[in-house]
């Protein structure tokens, strides 16, 4: 009963607030109940429960009273938000790739998905983990001869490949507008086969699907163990194929490991080019920052983050590039609310339900341990005596990555290294820093390290 009253309240909410909007903030929100005209919700953070109440609470009045329920107060409380309704789940439909697309659906009436403004191949960030990825997609959207068919991209959630999908139809639409390129996920490709059935136009079905340029298929593990959709994803995939136009498809997982897939099918898959996007790493997720921000920054010039923020959150928050891309968001609006410069203890403050969920804490005697595995040094030297250079450097790198990974203080670092003076710590510190800048080798090593402790 409550959860239909809430579910009438939201659907109105999302009228009155925009697709968007509703989904970065009343999405999120869990209706507990409705008591003596006191509304209680629970938020994942109290950053977010303060927004709607700043926000929102017209609208929510309104709506319930449309229901006849009138309000005198909204309450929100974040205790007991328990893993079921925090972090990666509402954080990451704050962008998902609904948000907002471009309402282009593509070329005339083939019933393609739209294609998002967004992703396009000059806003993907490239770097080590998906750098293939990117070059393949490049090569597809380039046309001409078919060099390798399909081009299958597989990989984890939130790394890009729909991005790169819709990258590629874009680009092929601008090199051949007359080109008929189809994208769509596996799931609508099965909705349109099961509508074909049903009323009997199968033979348009397959006419439609036959005479494209390009299809993209996004998504295909859907289609695991659905028997005849698979049959007739076959056949068009043979069809198109047989006729050396370019197929693009994209899973979670590469062919052979989709449970549930045909082996024939399987083995078409990978005939072709089958490249994986990587988990993201530090340096990647740091560019995409980067890049993000400059978005962000045109939005609210008066949002001053302060240095090391991104560095904090690329090093903090786990590889999915829409976590990443929801916390900016989220960030600028408490910004934009409170005023205040953004730190990286505001960031945590605010962060707190999506930091927890990434939170992985590298110790010093790991950073100790890889560092002289790195530069083929003893244990104990690292904690020992002995200050010549080549002893002495790693360590510094060694204090300088405990400064920044760990949350240790500076004293609570030099006892780790053999009962140094805080002060050491501290020198070795800008030591690193200034080698940053001008000495390739150390900025190398210890972007390797980095790389290594961060995995
Ligand atoms: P997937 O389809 O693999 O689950 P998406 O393509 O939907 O992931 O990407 C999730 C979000 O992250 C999108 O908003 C996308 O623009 C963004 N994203 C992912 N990788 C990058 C990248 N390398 N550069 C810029 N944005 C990226
Ligand atoms: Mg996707």
């Amino acid at each position: 009963m409550s959860t239909d009253i809430w579910g009438s309240v939201c659907s109105g909410l999302e009228k009155d607030v925009g697709k968007d909007a509703y989904k970065n903030w009343i999405k999120p929100l869990h209706y507990v109940g409705y008591e003596n005209g006191v509304v209680r919700f629970q938020a994942p953070t109290v950053f977010l429960g303060t927004w709607v109440l700043r926000n929102y609470s017209d609208k929510i009045r309104g709506r319930f009273s449309d229901v006849g329920m009138s309000v005198k107060r909204l309450e929100f409380s974040t205790s007991g938000f328990t893993a079921a309704s925090k972090g990666n789940a509402s954080v990451a439909d704050h962008t998902a790739a609904k948000d907002a697309p471009a309402a282009t659906g593509i070329s005339g009436e083939t019933p393609g998905a739209p294609l998002n403004s967004r992703f396009t191949f000059d806003k993907f960030v490239v770097g080590k983990p998906n750098e293939l990825a990117y070059a393949a997609a490049r090569r597809a959207a380039e046309g001409g001869q078919v060099k390798f068919n399909p081009l299958f991209l597989y990989g984890g959630v939130g790394l890009g490949k729909t991005h790169l999908m819709h990258a590629i139809a874009w680009e092929a639409k601008q090199r051949a507008p007359t080109a008929r390129v189809l994208y769509l996920s596996a799931e609508q490709f099965m909705y349109r086969f099961v509508q074909a059935l049903r009323f009997r136009n199968t033979i348009s079905f397959k006419e439609m699907f036959r005479s494209v340029d390009l299809l993209m298929v996004d998504d295909v593990q859907f289609i695991a163990g659905k028997e005849s959709t698979q049959d007739e994803f076959f056949h068009t995939f043979n069809a198109l194929v047989d006729q050396s136009k370019q197929i693009v498809i994209s899973a979670d997982r590469a062919p052979g490991e989709i449970n549930g897939l045909e082996e024939r099918i399987k083995s078409r898959l990978q005939w072709g080019l089958a490249v994986d996007l990587h988990p993201t790493d530090y340096e990647l997720r740091l560019g995409i920052l980067h890049n993000k921000i400059e978005i962000h920054a045109t939005k609210y010039p008066e949002v001053v983050i302060a240095e090391g923020v991104l560095e904090y959150l690329a090093h903090r928050i786990s590889t999915n590039v829409r976590v990443l891309e929801g916390s900016l968001t989220r960030l600028f609006a408490f910004a934009t609310l409170v005023g205040r410069e953004i730190t990286p203890d505001v960031a945590q403050e605010c962060l707190s339900d999506i930091i927890r969920v990434s939170d992985r804490q590298v110790t010093i005697d790991e950073i100790m341990r890889k560092v002289a595995d790195h530069y083929t040094m003893r244990m104990t030297d690292m904690i020992g005596p002995r200050r010549s250079r080549s002893i002495a450097r790693p360590r510094q790198v060694a204090m300088y990555l405990a400064k920044t990974l760990t949350s240790k203080s500076l004293p609570e670092i030099g006892r780790c290294f053999g009962n140094r003076d805080h002060t050491t710590v501290i020198h070795a510190v800008r030591k690193v820093e200034a080698l940053l800048q001008t000495d390739d080798q150390t900025s190398e090593n210890v972007k390797l390290l980095r790389r290594m402790l961060d995995a």
